[in-house]
C-alpha cells in the first residue's frame, strides 16, 4: 500500500504509539517515585522509633547508675570530710599510735577493734620511698588514715539494694590501702604492689585525669572473659592527691541493670560494650550471644563514637543503633533484625507499599501492551480507510478526486514554471462486450491488468487515475505534446500486445482509443479544459476505428 502525506493531513512530532508509551512512562516513574518517598518516610519513621526505644532503655540504666555514681561521689566526699576534720575516736587513736610502731615493717596492719571501721593494711616506709607515684609526707598521713578507717562507715552508711558493688577499696599513695572485701587478700606486699599497678590507680594522676571525676576500667582476664569492671576516682583535698578510690563492679550486675533497664522491651538484641567496644553484656542470655558485630560494623561506631553520642545503621541483616550512657564509659546498642523488622508494623505497612506498587505497575504494563495495541489497529485502519479514500482498489491507482486533486496541484507548479502540461484520456475499446462474453470478474481482471500497464509506463512526476468505470486519465507535467503523443501510443501498444488469460483455454486481447492535449496548444493550464479536449479528441479516435491515439481536431 502505498503510503502518501495528502495536503490538510497535519505532520505529528510523535506517533499516538509513542505519546501512548510516554504517558505510561511518567505514570510509572510518578508512582514509583511516590512509593519510594512513601517509604523513605516509613523508613525515617521506623529510625526515629529505633532512637525513642533506645533512649528510654539508655534512660533507665544511666538512672540506676547514678545511684552508684553519686555513691562513689558520697564516700569521696566523706573522706574529704574527715581529711579536714578527723574523728578523735579511741579506736583512732589507737590505730595512729599503731602505725608510728610499724611503719617501718615490710607489711603491717591496723586493727580498730570495730566491726564497723576496716582493717588498714600497708607496707613500710621504703617500699613507699622506692614507689613511682607513691609518697608518705608525715604532715598528711594521720589525718588520711583515719579518713580511710572512717571509710568502713561510709560504706556502711551508703549501702542499699540498689548498689551493683561488689567490692570498694580505697588504695592510698602513702602505702596502705583499705578493701571491703579482704577475703580476697592473700599478701599485703604483693597485694598493694598489685593495686598500685592497676589502670585505674596509676591515670588518675592531676596530669591524667584533669577533671577529677570517676573513670571505669574494663580488665580482660585471660580466660573467662570480662568479670569484673572499676570505677575508680582520685580523693584530692588542697590540690595534693592522696589516693584513689576504686569500686568493682561485677559484669553480672551490670546484666542485672541492662535487664531492668529494658523491661517488656524484648524487641531485638540489647548488648552493652565498654568504650573500646569490649563486650560486657547482652539481654539475651549466653557470651555467644556477645560479639555479634562485624570487624567493618565496630570500625563504624569506634569512628561515629568520636563525634557523636549515638547513631544507627543498616547492615545486611539487621538495623543496628547505639547510645553512649552517660554514666557509664561504654555504649548501649540494640539489634534488630530484618525479620523482627518486617514482622513489625513499619515492615507490614513497608511490605504491603511494595506490594501494592508491584500489582500497580503490572497492571500498568498490562494496560499499556493492550492500549499500544488497540492505538496500533486504530493506525492500521485509519491509514487503510485514508487510502480508500484517495486510491481505486481494483487498479491501485489515485480515484478521480485524488487525480483532481494532484493535476491541478501539477498545472499550478507547470505554469508557474511556464513548463507545459499535457493530458491522455484512455477508454477501453468494446469494453461492455468482455463483460457480456467473459462476465464482470473478467471485466474487472482486464480493469487492473490496464492499470499496472499504465502505472508501469509513467515516470515519477506523472499522476495516472481512475476517473470512470474503464476511462483512464493521465497527466503529464512538464512534458510536450509531441512526446505525450509518444506515451499515449507506447500505452496503446502495451495494451494491443498482451493477451490476457482469462479462464483455462480462453485469452483475449483488449485495446484502447486515447486522446491527447496539450497546455502548447492554448497556453490554458486549466486541467478540466485540457481534459475536455484530450476527452474530445478521445470520442475522434472511437469514431475512425479504435485501437489509435488522436491528439488534434
Ligand atoms: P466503447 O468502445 O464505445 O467504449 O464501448 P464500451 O462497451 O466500452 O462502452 P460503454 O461505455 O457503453 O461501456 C462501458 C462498460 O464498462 C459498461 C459497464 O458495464 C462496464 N464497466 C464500468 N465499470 C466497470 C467495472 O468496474 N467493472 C466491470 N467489470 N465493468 C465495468
Ligand atoms: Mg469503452
Ligand atoms: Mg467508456
Amino acid at each position: 500500500m502505498e503510503k502518501r502525506q495528502w495536503p490538510g493531513k497535519p505532520g505529528l512530532r510523535f506517533t499516538p504509539g509513542q505519546v501512548v508509551s510516554l504517558c505510561f512512562i511518567v505514570v510509572l516513574i510518578c508512582s514509583s517515585f511516590l512509593t519510594w518517598r512513601e517509604v523513605r518516610v516509613l523508613e525515617d519513621s521506623y529510625v526515629s522509633s529505633q532512637r525513642n526505644r533506645l533512649e528510654s532503655v539508655s534512660h533507665g540504666m544511666d538512672m540506676q547508675l547514678q545511684f552508684n555514681m553519686d555513691r562513689l561521689f558520697f564516700l569521696r566526699n566523706g573522706m574529704q570530710a574527715a581529711l579536714k576534720t578527723p574523728l578523735q575516736l579511741e579506736s583512732m587513736v589507737t590505730a595512729r599510735r599503731q602505725f608510728d610502731w610499724k611503719r617501718q615493717q615490710d607489711a603491717w596492719s591496723l586493727y580498730s577493734g570495730s566491726r564497723l571501721l576496716l582493717t588498714v593494711n600497708g607496707v613500710s616506709d621504703e617500699f613507699v620511698a622506692h614507689g613511682a607515684d607513691l609518697n608518705r609526707d608525715d604532715a598528711l598521713l594521720h589525718n588520711e588514715l583515719t579518713a580511710a578507717l572512717e571509710l568502713g562507715y561510709l560504706l556502711h552508711l551508703s549501702s542499699s539494694s540498689s548498689s551493683i558493688e561488689q567490692r570498694t577499696q580505697y588504695v592510698s599513695r602513702a602505702g596502705f590501702f583499705v578493701t571491703s572485701d579482704p577475703a580476697e587478700m592473700s599478701d599485703i606486699i604483693s597485694y598493694y604492689a598489685g593495686l598500685i599497678g592497676k589502670p585505674w590507680f596509676f591515670t588518675q594522676s592531676a596530669r591524667d585525669n584533669r577533671g577529677r571525676g570517676i573513670r571505669w576500667y574494663t580488665e580482660q582476664g585471660k580466660e573467662r572473659g570480662v568479670q569484673v569492671i572499676t570505677a575508680s576516682i582520685p580523693l584530692d583535698l588542697n590540690e595534693y592527691w592522696y589516693g584513689v578510690l576504686a569500686m568493682d563492679v561485677e559484669v553480672s550486675a551490670l546484666q542485672r541493670l541492662l535487664m531492668e533497664a529494658i523491661g517488656g522491651q524484648h524487641e531485638g538484641t540489647w548488648q552493652l560494650y565498654d568504650s573500646h567496644l569490649l563486650w560486657l553484656a547482652s539481654s539475651v542470655a549466653g557470651a555467644e550471644n556477645g560479639p555479634t558485630l562485624t570487624a567493618a560494623d565496630r570500625q563504624h561506631i569506634l569512628d561515629a563514637m568520636e563525634h557523636d553520642t549515638r547513631g544507627g545503621f543498616l547492615t545486611a541483616s539487621s538495623y543496628i543503633s547505639w547510645q553512649k550512657l552517660k554514666n557509664f564509659d561504654g555504649i548501649l546498642l540494640h539489634v534488630h533484625t530484618l525479620r523482627e523488622g518486617l514482622g513489625g508494623a513499619f515492615g507490614n505497612i513497608i511490605i504491603a507499599l511494595t506490594l501494592l506498587w508491584l500489582v500497580f505497575t503490572l497492571i500498568l504494563i498490562l494496560s499499556w501492551i493492550v492500549i499500544r495495541r488497540m492505538v496500533r489497529n486504530m493506525i492500521a485502519m485509519q491509514e487503510s480507510l485514508e487510502w480508500r479514500a484517495w486510491y481505486d482498489t481494483l487498479t491501485r491507482l489515485p480515484n478521480r478526486g485524488a487525480l483532481f486533486e494532484r493535476a491541478a496541484e501539477a498545472a499550478r507548479v507547470c505554469q508557474q514554471a511556464q513548463q507545459p502540461l499535457c493530458v491522455i484520456q484512455l477508454d477501453l475499446d468494446h469494453f461492455k462486450s468482455i463483460n457480456d462474453r467473459f462476465g464482470h470478474q473478467a471485466g474487472d481482471r482486464v480493469l487492473s491488468h490496464v492499470g499496472t500497464l499504465i502505472a508501469n509506463a509513467l515516470r515519477e512526476n506523472d499522476v495516472a487515475g481512475r476517473v470512470g468505470g474503464e476511462e483512464f486519465c493521465i497527466v503529464l507535467p512538464n512534458t510536450s505534446l509531441d512526446m505525450a503523443v509518444k506515451v499515449a501510443e507506447r500505452i496503446r501498444k502495451r495494451i494491443s500486445a498482451k493477451e490476457l488469460l482469462i479462464r483455462k483455454n480462453t485469452t483475449l486481447r483488449v485495446s484502447a482509443s486515447l486522446g491527447v492535449s496539450s497546455s502548447e496548444e492554448s497556453g490554458r493550464y486549466d486541467f478540466e479544459h485540457l481534459q475536455s479536449v484530450a476527452d474530445g479528441r478521445l470520442y475522434l479516435a472511437k469514431q475512425n476505428g479504435r485501437n489509435c491515439v488522436y491528439c488534434a481536431g
